[in-house]
């Protein structure tokens, strides 16, 4: 920075064509980012992202956590968590922005994190909280949004029950050394509906219902998992861009 100072005040008050030649020494011309084609709007999937579902063919993509062939109900343009237990892609994901679109039911049953839950779990182990919280109190940190027992949601973005919400993530994996401790822990920035909820939060460690997050040694690229908690929660237009 020392040096631009100096130069800028040895050219101060000097010709167009002095300026002109000292405004390229801040001009850098590689890398050349490649060419990506964004979607026709901005919940479009871009040229290079990996479809993960967007119509019924897709569910090829997905598996019940246990192993087991994809079993939830699967409609043309959306899935619903039924019974079964949670379903994981088939294919790992570390560093990666995510696009995902989710309904809560219509028809309000239950209270707390018993309406409209599921989650999304990054690397299969963090979890962003999918929860019907229009008019539905629970404790902070496990509201829709929020990052599950460790980081409360900015506000509340929740639209009414029965209509199409949406998640933009952007996630960092976390790192470790040989001997698993944490080098960089995982972070994540997240929008709902637009709207910002986390803002570059660190993550403390893999989510616990019960018990104070800890990180455990993983590899670089794990599935992403959608969590069955019970309620016909539905999604939809899921892709995700690797970074
Ligand atoms: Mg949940």
């Amino acid at each position: 920075m020392k040096q631009y100072i100096l130069l800028a005040f040895l050219f101060s008050g000097s010709t167009g064509f002095a300026q002109d030649s000292l405004s390229k020494y801040t001009e850098v011309w590689s890398p050349v980012p490649r060419v990506v084609t964004a979607g026709k709007t901005s919940t479009d999937p871009p040229s290079d992202a990996v479809i993960l579902f967007r119509n019924k063919k897709d569910t090829a993509n997905w598996q019940q956590d246990n192993g087991k062939p994809f079993a939830w109900k699967a409609d043309d343009s959306l899935i619903t968590v039924t019974s079964g237990g949670a379903i994981r892609t088939k294919q790992s994901f570390g560093d990666c922005q995510l696009h995902i679109e989710w309904r809560t039911p219509a028809e309000i049953k239950g209270n707390g994190q018993g309406r409209g839950n599921s989650g999304i779990f990054l690397m299969s182990r963090y979890e962003l909280q999918v929860l019907d919280s229009y008019n539905n109190p629970t404790y902070s940190n496990g509201q829709a949004g929020s990052i599950y027992k460790q980081h409360i949601p900015l506000v509340n973005a929740c639209r009414p029950p029965g209509e199409w919400q949406s998640y933009d993530i952007l996630f960092t994996a976390p790192q470790f050394y040989a001997d698993g401790s944490v080098k960089n822990p995982a972070r994540i920035t997240v929008f709902q509906n637009g709207v910002l909820v986390q803002n570059n939060v660190e993550i403390i460690g893999g989510t616990r219902y019960i018990g104070i997050a800890r990180y455990e040694k993983h590899g670089e690229k794990a599935p992403l998992l959608l969590q069955d908690h019970g309620n016909p929660v539905s999604f939809r237009n899921v892709w995700i861009r690797e970074l």
